[in-house]
């Protein structure tokens, strides 16, 4: 799954990124959504010994433009997963006393403890994204946010937190299709909000901003992943596939009961 990280300190342009792109699972659309199954039945057992063993800590990001699949990632590649075990925790438009903080106050409480997984449904990386395209705070303050972000990501990781974060690249036809959906289909009218296409005028803006927190915030303890979502099962697979082989790497155990157990009878 290397071919989606981003190395560090690259120059990143998403123009040379196709959000169509299929070349790690070309068998199509239905023999994906069985694949995808399987890493759910995989991620069910895993997050089991995670919680289990009670050591590590996963933290996923997830960023991307709006109607990105944010949340769709979270229903598919979740699906089954014990709920004991996985916190979501959503990032909206910060209240007064959040505001009254440093941006990244309201962001480290709500990081996984141990035998913990947290999604973060945007992150602390909208204070370098919508606070930088509506110029929320001044230059001089956000510009120090790329260097203080990884440092905070830094200490996770050195205090055994696992982040990966994922950018769901889609084009601006892709979002298009997907706002004409919410229009369109009375399940989905209630996600519509008329400043999301306040926000789709500053398409271009939004992608330089990515394209700079990506290229300057990808680290090898924290890195980012660039992930074709115009196809909504590839985004879920390519997902599903980087957070499986992560955890394996992990090597979790299930612990060794307290006491020795032999030769216990219940009566
Ligand atoms: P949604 O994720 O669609 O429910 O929308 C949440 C909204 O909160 C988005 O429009 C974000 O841009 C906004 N938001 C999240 N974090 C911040 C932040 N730090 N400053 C300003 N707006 C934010
Ligand atoms: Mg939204």
């Amino acid at each position: 799954m290397d071919r989606y990280r981003v190395k560090q300190k690259s120059k990143i342009n998403l123009k040379d990124h196709d959000p169509d792109d299929q070349s790690f699972f070309d068998a199509g659309k239905e023999a994906g959504r069985i694949h995808l199954k399987e890493l759910n039945i995989d991620l069910m057992s895993l997050q089991n010994v995670l919680y289990a063993e009670h050591k590590h800590k996963i933290l996923i990001v997830l960023q991307g433009m709006d109607t990105s699949g944010k949340d769709g990632t979270i229903k598919h590649v979740f699906l089954g997963v014990n709920p004991q075990g996985v916190r979501i925790a959503n990032f909206k438009v910060p209240t007064s006393i959040e505001l009254d903080h440093d941006y990244l106050w309201r962001v480290h409480h709500q990081v996984p403890g141990k035998g913990e997984i947290t999604i973060f449904n945007r992150s602390h990386y909208e204070d370098l994204l919508v606070v930088r395209v509506h110029a929320l705070v001044a230059k001089e303050i956000w510009s120090k946010r790329f260097s203080q972000i990884n440092d905070f990501e830094r200490l996770l990781s050195e205090e055994g937190t696992t982040v990966l974060k994922f950018f769901l690249h889609i084009d601006q036809d892709e979002q298009k299709k997907r706002l004409q959906a919410r229009l369109d289909d009375p399940d989905k009218r209630w996600k519509f909000r008329k400043g999301d296409l306040e926000e789709r005028k500053l398409w271009a803006q939004y992608i330089l901003a990515y394209e700079d927190v990506l290229s300057k915030t990808s680290t090898p303890y924290a890195p980012w992943y660039i992930i074709p979502s115009n196809r909504k099962w590839y985004r879920n697979l390519v997902i599903g596939t980087i957070l499986i082989d992560t955890l394996k790497k992990l090597e979790m155990r299930y612990p060794t009961p307290e006491d020795d157990l032999s030769g216990i009878t219940i009566t």
